[in-house]
């Protein structure tokens, strides 16, 4: 069966010069898997290809077994839902119109995000960065994508709404979303993934299931993250 995203020896960069080189990588349906490095591990770049917005420098991503050129192109990319730490919502707009805007709807994105119910009618600029978050999370998986990439999804946020965050995209993945998440809160995000990619220097140098990688957690840390 095909993976719902695939990369196969993709390399990003910029300028034409790889900074991430010959990826392999796959996101099953049901699965939550993170993307681990250091700065300037690549996370980000690998991110932004796999979610159409930089140029790919080489090898191929497939999304349920499609490669993501020509024709397929754009219908492949409306099943990728896309969420970063800059939260892309409309500050100016309530928190209903930034739902209704969304491809989802407003029905959906309270039924993922009931909190945000509270909050409709102010204006989304007004929200704390964790409910913003909330907000673009609850409207990306309303969209009802079949893969969601989210770059630091809970950068800056207490831990609280991290937790929160994190758990609602657990349970996108039971109904059978796959998700590949980059994030800073390690810890928190292996309670809910199951496998782990580890960059460095734009290369896997490891992966494996989560429970593999748990108990490795500080040497991990130690080796790989911290620079
Ligand atoms: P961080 O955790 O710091 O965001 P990262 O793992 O996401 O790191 P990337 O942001 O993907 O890493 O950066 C990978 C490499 O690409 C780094 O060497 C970085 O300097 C370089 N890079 C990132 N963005 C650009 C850009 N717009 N132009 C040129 N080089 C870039």
């Amino acid at each position: 069966m095909s993976a719902l995203l695939e990369a196969r020896s993709l390399s990003a960069g910029y300028h034409g010069t790889a900074v991430v080189h010959e990826l392999d990588l796959r996101v099953e349906p049901g699965e939550v898997v993170l993307l681990l490095g250091a700065n300037g591990a690549g996370k980000t770049t690998t991110m932004h290809t796999l979610a159409g917005g930089l140029p790919s420098l080489g090898g191929e991503i497939l999304i349920e077994g499609e490669p993501v050129r020509g024709p397929a192109h754009r219908r492949c990319r409306k099943q990728v839902g896309f969420v970063t730490e800059e939260r892309m919502i409309f500050g100016s707009m309530s928190v209903e119109d930034n739902l209704k805007l969304g491809r989802g709807g407003l029905g959906p994105a309270l039924e993922l995000m009931p909190e945000l119910e509270k909050f409709l009618r102010r204006k989304a600029g007004l929200l704390s960065g964790g409910e913003q978050q909330m907000l673009a999370l609850g409207r990306a998986l309303a969209a009802g994508p079949r893969v969601l990439l989210a770059d630091e999804l809970s950068f800056g946020l207490a831990p609280l709404i991290v937790q929160r965050l994190l758990e609602v995209v657990r349970k996108a993945a039971d109904d059978g979303l796959g998700a590949l998440l980059v994030e800073q809160h390690v810890r928190q995000a292996m309670t809910i993934a199951d496998r782990i990619y580890v960059l460095r220097r734009g290369r896997v140098i490891l992966q494996g299931t989560a429970d593999e990688m748990r108990g490795r957690l500080s040497e991990i840390e130690d080796s790989y993250l911290s620079g």
